[in-house]
């Protein structure tokens, strides 16, 4: 069997023939496909501002510091994600609070995310890891009843939905991503959504370099330092043409993932993260929990099978674990439960039953043997 990847970009003709049509403009930096892109995401998810930029994590990093959030406050992150989630809380200088993820949906333990909040405490950043929205009933009673932003890191979660709503229209701000791992992709890239004007505003006049704003335009007197985090009409170019097939997309994600589990459902030695109630999958990432994971993970390399693990524990990480402004809260054993036992499998829009067949065969195996 020829190399089965964890995850293939949907790169076809029309794709390139979007880019080439771009090359041939000369129009090469952010311009009118920039826009097109982003009303393209505007309208998908129903939101009122978009803003594409550079990657998620300038986009989290912006969210941030629209939100007002600074040096003296605290901005509450979970343990399990990607370190960016909490790199940005140091970026604009703020104190990192960690707080456990549940290990049954591996997501920000809302409980904790209570009991951490103090007087300091101006947001949370909340991960919808893996395409499994967040529980944002419980989020907005948090944000109400303490009077604190919500600035999720939907990285991962384009086209996940919540009682029917999109993600991306549920969170003060949300920051999607579009690097490759992601399944609409521009190569680097990351998109910004928002409800708030002002925010909105502020973000687009700092994204490009300070400029001023007039009647939502841009215009030319500077009005703060601001810095350069656009995207180009060449990567616009590749997800605008991803973004016309992102229904077909994720309903063939879906349908994959939902055979993997099918599939795999009567052994013992595998369980499922459960997901979100109320909540609508994407399907970034299927994942399962086995014991042994790096044993099987190295077996299905050796059966040219590309599989992954989940993400990150912070807490096990020097940046976050010495760092004086960073709080530890709790002892993190859902983290590491996730941490040590979820795999992620390979998906991809072309993906064969042969080839599904085929990485269920070898991990079935892998996994009864493994000890
Ligand atoms: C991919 C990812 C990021 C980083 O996104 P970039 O676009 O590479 O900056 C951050 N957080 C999570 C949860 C991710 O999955």
């Amino acid at each position: 069997m020829k190399k089965i990847p964890l995850i293939k970009p949907y790169i076809t003709e029309e794709v390139k023939a979007k880019v080439c049509e771009v090359l041939d403009s000369g129009y090469l930096t952010e311009g009118p496909v920039t826009k097109e892109f982003e009303e393209t995401i505007r309208s998908y998810i129903g939101c009122t501002y978009v803003l594409a930029l550079c990657n998620c994590t300038v986009g989290l990093e912006i969210g941030l510091r629209a939100a007002g959030i600074g040096p003296g406050d605290e901005v509450i992150v979970p343990d399990y994600t990607y370190p960016a989630t909490a790199d940005v809380v140091r970026i604009v200088g703020a104190k990192i609070v960690i707080v456990d993820v549940d290990p049954e949906t591996m997501l920000i333990d809302y409980d904790a995310v209570e009991q951490a909040i103090t007087q300091h405490t101006k947001a949370v950043i909340p991960v919808s890891l893996f395409g499994n929205p967040l529980d944002y009933d419980l989020l907005r009673r948090i944000k109400e009843k303490y009077d604190i932003s919500i600035i999720e890191d939907a990285a991962c979660s384009l086209g996940a939905r919540f009682r029917d709503i999109h993600v991306g229209n549920l969170s003060d701000i949300s920051v999607f991503s579009l690097h490759p791992r992601k399944f609409i992709t521009t190569g680097e890239g990351g998109v910004v959504t928002t409800n708030n004007r002002k925010w909105a505003e502020w973000m687009l006049s700092y994204k490009h370099f300070g400029m001023g704003i007039h009647d939502s335009r841009l215009t030319t007197s500077f009005n703060r330092i601001g810095t350069n985090y656009k995207l180009s009409n060449i990567q616009a170019a590749l997800g605008l043409v991803q973004m016309g097939h992102i229904e077909e997309l994720l309903s063939r994600r879906r349908e994959l993932s939902e055979r993997y589990y099918r599939l795999l459902t009567n052994t013992p030695k595998i369980s499922f993260p459960k997901a979100t109630v109320k909540g609508t999958h994407s399907w970034q990432s299927c994942c399962i929990f086995v014991e042994n994971r790096d044993q099987i993970m190295e077996k299905l390399k050796e059966r040219n099978i590309e599989t992954q693990i989940g993400t990150y524990s912070l807490h096990m990480h020097n940046a976050f674990r010495e760092n004086p402004m960073c709080h530890i809260l709790g002892d993190m054993s859902g983290s590491r439960y996730a941490f040590y036992h979820c795999l992620t499998l390979p998906l991809y829009h072309e993906m064969t039953r042969e080839e599904q067949d085929y990485v269920v065969r070898e991990l079935l195996e892998a996994v009864d043997q493994s000890s």
